[in-house]
């Protein structure tokens, strides 16, 4: 890529989260991003998923699995530095890498419900890039409404069967195991017919479809999953039977607030790219800066940026001591995803002609920001879960 990325500027009210290993940790996450990430996106992007190595680069370097115990192959460090590296993606304006999603929440699953076996089996293996992991839940007949799962699995022996497919799955096309959501019971109560199953990729019967046409994120490898009789042995099964739902609650809080960490980064991304232009780019003789348009333009982002960053920095703290609530959660996913919209709208506005342009950036970005709204729960859920709260 020929343009240069701009560094965020410093918010008007100073972070007060980090400390100095915080600190060293970002330089490692920034250099894999500029020197491994950057130069390959518009390849990541033709080819429709990362190199497979860049995973393995990012084990070398620590990047993955860092908030896992240590005697799983983690650091067992705390969560901020998880935020780090999603704040690192979103400042070098990446979409391509699913590191998060592998890192944060499907390790986090296997952390917190897995056995010691199956933590031993996956998790050091997960943080070297060895493995590559994916969460399945969407199915091609629901999405939103997780009850509606139709992929069942049906216990024979040792071993459970599964059948049915799954789309829009981060990460499914290099994945080399999944968390998947089956159907396993037939009770009228439907959150109690969902288990959750730990399939590895090399299973007979189990099969990718080709990476999706999305309309941005094209990086990203997001396929549909297909599951023909693949026989799981029984100690696949992570927690209970039938708990699958309550599982999938637990850390539905961390996950919305991953999305808001994520806009708020590439918000501030956003804005520092457009004002390093408008102080470059000329018209009338003048540069664009100095219309009082382009300022309070600058002005009214800046402040709408500002305000989500106190309100995901007080998010990230609660989430330390995971007394964040989740209609808390949802509020920051469903604000923050749409201020980052707005401000990437104004951004290539402000940008003009070249704003359009995908060879710049902030053209990405208009692109690839669209689906926060819409995955990790759609908006619309996410207002449900506030107002449940009222
Ligand atoms: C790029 C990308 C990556 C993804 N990655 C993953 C992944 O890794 N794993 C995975 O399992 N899934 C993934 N998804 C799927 C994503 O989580 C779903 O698309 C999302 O949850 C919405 O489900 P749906 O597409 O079935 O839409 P639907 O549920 O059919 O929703 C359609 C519309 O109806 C609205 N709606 C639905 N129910 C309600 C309601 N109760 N009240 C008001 N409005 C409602 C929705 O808000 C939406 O506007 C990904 C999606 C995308 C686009």
């Amino acid at each position: 890529m020929s343009i240069s990325l701009a560094r965020p500027i410093d918010p008007m009210i100073p972070r007060t989260l980090f400390d100095s290993d915080h600190e060293a940790f970002r330089a490692t996450a920034r250099r894999f991003f500029e020197q491994e990430v950057v130069p390959n996106i518009e390849r990541y992007e033709q080819q429709q998923h990362v190199d497979r190595s860049l995973w393995n680069k990012a084990g070398e370097l620590g990047l993955l699995c860092a908030t896992m115990p240590e005697e799983y192959g983690g650091s067992g460090v705390d969560r901020l530095y998880s935020m780090i590296l999603i704040e690192e993606q979103g400042y070098a304006m990446d979409s391509s890498s699913g590191m998060s999603l592998h890192s944060d929440i499907v390790a986090n699953y296997i952390n917190n419900f897995g056995t010691h076996e199956q933590k031993l089996e996956w998790l050091p293996k997960m943080a070297t890039g060895e493995v590559v992991g994916a969460i399945a839940m969407t199915e091609p007949g629901t999405g939103s409404d997780l009850q509606g799962v139709r992929t069942t699995a049906v216990l024979d022996g040792d071993d459970y069967v599964v059948n049915g497919s799954k789309i829009f799955i981060t990460n499914g096309y290099l994945c080399d195991m999944a968390v998947v959501v089956v159907k396993t019971g037939n009770t009228e109560k439907g959150s109690s017919n969902l288990s959750l199953l730990i399939i590895d990729a090399k299973s007979p019967g189990f099969s990718k479809g080709k990476p999706l046409n999305k309309v941005g994120m094209k990086g990203q490898d997001t396929c549909e999953l297909f599951f023909d009789n693949v026989r799981v042995p029984k100690a696949n099964l992570l927690g209970m039977e039938g708990m699958g739902f309550i599982m999938l609650m637990k850390e539905l809080a961390w996950e919305r607030l991953i999305v808001a960490i994520i806009c708020q980064a590439g918000a501030e991304a956003a804005f520092a790219q457009t004002l390093q232009y408008v102080k470059e780019r000329k018209a009338f003789g003048k540069t664009v800066m100095s219309f009082q348009n382009t300022r309070f333009k600058l002005a009214e982002m800046r402040t709408d940026i500002d305000m989500g960053r106190a309100y995901v920095d007080r998010c990230m703290q609660m989430q330390l001591t995971e007394s964040l609530a989740i209609e808390a959660a949802a509020a920051a996913k469903y604000k923050i995803s749409e201020m980052f919209s707005k401000v990437v709208d104004e951004c290539v506005q402000l940008h003009g002609g070249y704003g359009y342009m995908l060879e710049y950036p902030i053209a990405r970005a208009y692109i690839d920001n669209r689906a926060n709204r819409i995955y990790a729960g759609t908006n619309e859920i996410m207002k449900e879960l506030i107002s449940r709260s009222l």
